[in-house]
């Protein structure tokens, strides 16, 4: 009986241990490929709780008067953002007619969001006194905010990615770049998230991630086969624009 009931509690256990290794979705500058949606847009915000997200990725560059803003590329419309006033492109529409978000509005509407993180990517900016002067205003916005634990920071800039782990000691912060090891991001207290090609080079360092606690998001997994095998390799979460795909997966 004893030893029925030994058997009965570590199967359990083992199926909690499963629960907890499933891989995560994230929704790449939110779920955007669908109706009324576009990237980094506050629609996608939105949409990215409809399909079970994780996480809703988006990306953040600061304005020259230091007004954080939500896009992607360096410049809007042939305007630099980081050499731009807040007031040169505070009107410029997204393809789905929102007005282009700051960081304040997508936070705003991220608070009416229960039980899903912003996976906040802080963009590489040309001079290292922006990239600095953005982690500052997203920090302080956030903590504004009072939402520090629900929001993971990435970047391509290690200056960015170092300059986060050094102001915020408690939140998570992963390195986008691809070259960096396992066991170096390790020691600098960071996490992994990296293109799905940099896993065919050296395809040990989804492993080697796992055994020491450094946790390995892959992006942007659109393509069904490359997710199957990134789930069953136990990455904790795939960003992708194809949520319905990821989601037809896990579900499995
Ligand atoms: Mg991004």
């Amino acid at each position: 009986m004893r030893t029925l009931i030994l058997s009965l509690a570590l199967a359990c256990m083992a199926g909690i241990a499963d629960l907890a290794a499933q891989t995560r979705l994230v929704t790449h500058r939110g779920y955007w490929d669908c109706e009324g949606s576009a990237e980094n847009s506050i629609a996608s915000l939105k949409k990215s709780k409809d399909v079970n997200a994780y996480g809703s990725e988006l990306d953040v560059i600061i304005t020259a008067d230091g007004v954080p803003v939500v896009h992607h590329d360096s410049a809007i419309e042939g305007i630099l953002i980081e050499e731009a006033d807040y007031d040169q492109i505070k009107d410029r529409k997204l393809s789905n007619g929102e007005t282009l978000p700051t960081l304040e509005d997508y936070l705003l509407a991220f608070k009416e969001i229960p039980d899903m993180k912003l996976v906040l990517e802080i963009k590489p900016h040309k001079r290292v006194v922006n990239e600095d002067r953005a982690v500052n205003a997203v920090l302080y916005m956030v903590e504004r905010h009072q939402l520090e634990e629900r929001v993971d920071y990435i970047s391509f800039s290690m200056n960015i990615c170092k300059e986060l782990r050094r102001r915020a000691p408690y939140a998570p912060v992963a390195y986008l770049n691809g070259d960096v090891s396992p066991r170096d991001l390790k020691r600098l207290g960071m996490d992994m998230d990296y293109h799905y090609k940099v896993f065919d080079k050296n395809p040990s360092w989804i492993k080697e991630s796992k055994d020491l606690g450094v946790k390995v998001n892959v992006w942007t997994v659109n393509d069904p086969a490359i997710m199957r095998s990134l789930v069953e390799q136990g990455v904790d979460f795939i960003t992708t624009n194809a949520p319905l795909e990821l989601n037809k997966i896990l579900k499995r």
